[in-house]
């Protein structure tokens, strides 16, 4: 009865990295995660800068990308685009965008754009601002581990991502971030989280891009650690104790560091939420939905309870009533949430047809290795799935609850969780953004969850997020309305990235060299 059957499919180091574990019936054990936080970059980030200036600036002369547009002019500028600026809901026609040394000067209908600035036609489409994607991996941490950074950071800029924080550290990201900060790589500006906390580790030591701790002593020694090394955010996954929780929350707290991640069962949500913590997945926000009088609390379909056939059961008894009492106690914790529903759903609870999984735009992005171990998962998921009606019950709770959330004014990231199963960094920040609008957001909603909230969140809103002038350009042109449709995000026509940016024929080459590198 007692059984614990681990299906190995990536490993890693997300809520969904539980995922990738399939655990089936796990008795009295319970998968456990914790919280999470970020903190105060700018004094991190200016020394980071000038050290990696200092080692990588000979790089720079040397490597030019060849996939980014050369620049001859001062700086450019976007003609006659629709400004959709995100500071609030509303298009401005017809304007000029100056851009010089990476920052938005100028914004307006008349404005000479003078001979010194390249010219880009914006004619007829809408100028948004960059996505930041707030649960990324890398496909590193799963599979052969080959280090494919660099392909995937190019994947995640072709579509739209200007910001990713990477939720599962390791040294190589650390890198990947100079790499990038100083111009070698192309990519999105990389946020990276410390190696997960967590209170055991059931896996191969392969890769480790984890820590365990199991005392108060190896989490304050831990904290301590990571934040010596530059990591910016401090992440938890599972199985972590309560008390060494709290202590993982008192040394981040004292190292100016933040907490973020999974709230596992050893938790609970109601601690997590005195801490201020970011929570990861709306982890055991389904747990306070289980009646008072159940005897299955720390049993429900929640955090890594989901490979758990026995927590599926309790499905019927969630009680859609409790949401607006779980909402309050969100929102009076003032926290920020990351619901990856999109994973959770295609995943889990309308999992997809190996066909529709085929056609998706990221599936040829996906190593061949961790194909394979991905199919044999879905396999076996597909084969033990849960009833039908427990699984469209479960999607409709996810969505109800994000949708309830944002209702009462608690502000939601978007979060793909990707590369998890099928979910592929990039493409599917695009599917997460529309899952929000299936779920009752409106598209400028959906959009904020990708633009500024994080950025609020994060607190550079002063320097990202919007559009408007003395703010960073991270910019995406786009062949249609996002506020009309929120598919319209995929119609991306050039990327902007500071002083350089993208067009569609350098979007295009990134994708086919990603494809070329990923898809073998
Ligand atoms: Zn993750």
């Amino acid at each position: 009865m007692q059984t614990v059957v681990l299906l190995r499919l990536s490993r890693y180091a997300s809520p969904g990295m539980a995922f990738v574990f399939t655990l089936l019936s796990l008795g009295q054990q319970k998968p456990q995660s914790v919280p999470g936080i970020y903190l105060n970059q700018k004094r991190i980030m200016l020394r980071r800068f000038l050290h990696n200036t200092c080692i990588l600036v000979l790089c720079l002369a040397a490597v030019s990308p060849v996939f980014t547009q050369s620049q001859t002019k001062e700086g450019y500028a976007i003609k006659n685009v629709n400004v959709i600026p995100m500071d609030q809901e509303r298009i401005i026609p017809g304007q000029t965008v100056i851009v010089e040394d990476g920052v938005i000067t100028k914004i307006g209908p008349n404005i000479n754009p003078g001979r010194k600035v390249a010219i880009i036609d914006g004619g007829g489409k809408w100028l948004i601002p960059g996505f930041f994607d707030m649960h990324v991996h890398f496909f590193y941490e799963q599979g052969e581990h080959n280090n494919t950074c660099e392909a995937e950071l190019k994947m995640m800029l072709a579509n739209g991502m200007t910001t990713a924080r990477i939720l599962a550290g390791h040294p190589a990201y650390l890198d990947a971030r100079r790499k990038v900060s100083v111009g070698v790589w192309p990519g999105p500006e990389l946020i990276i989280a410390s190696p997960q906390l967590v209170g055991k580790w059931p896996w191969p030591p392969d890769f480790k891009n984890y820590e365990i701790v199991d005392s108060k002593d190896k989490a304050e020694a831990a904290v301590h650690r990571f934040k010596r090394e530059g990591y910016e955010a401090i992440k938890i996954t599972f199985m972590v104790k309560a008390e060494v929780y709290d202590a993982i929350i008192e040394s981040a707290r004292k190292e100016g560091i933040r907490v973020t991640g999974h709230v596992g069962p050893l938790v609970k949500l109601p601690r997590a939420l005195k801490t201020g913590q970011q929570i990861e997945h709306m982890d055991e926000f389904i747990e306070m939905l289980l009646p008072d009088t159940s005897y299955n609390h720390g049993q429900s379909v929640s955090d890594m309870n989901i490979w758990r056939k026995e927590a599926w059961a309790t499905v019927p008894f969630l009680d859609e009533d409790k949401i607006p009492a779980l909402v309050t106690a969100v929102k009076n914790a003032g926290i920020y949430v990351s619901p990856t529903n999109y994973f959770f759903v295609s995943t889990f609870g309308e999992p997809m047809t190996e066909e529709q999984i085929k056609k998706t735009a990221g599936y040829r992005y996906i190593p061949s290795v961790i194909k394979k171990e991905r199919w044999q998962n879905w396999d076996h998921y597909i084969k033990n799935a849960p009833p039908e009606a427990s699984r469209r019950r479960y999607v409709q709770l996810r969505k109800q609850m994000a949708y309830q959330l944002w209702r009462a004014g608690v502000p939601l990231m978007a979060g793909s969780d990707s590369p998890e199963f099928f979910v592929v960094q990039g493409f599917s920040l695009h599917d997460e953004l529309e899952m929000f609008v299936r779920s009752g957001l409106t598209p400028f909603a959906s959009l904020q969850t990708a633009t500024i909230n994080p950025a609020k969140y994060l607190g550079v809103d002063k320097q990202k997020g919007t559009i408007g002038p003395g703010k960073q350009a991270l910019m995406l042109l786009l062949d249609k309305n996002p506020l009309e449709d929120i598919k319209n995000t995929n119609t991306i026509n050039t990327v902007f990235m500071g002083k350089k940016w993208y067009d569609k024929a350098t979007i295009e080459k990134m994708l086919a060299e990603a494809a070329q590198i990923l898809g073998k």
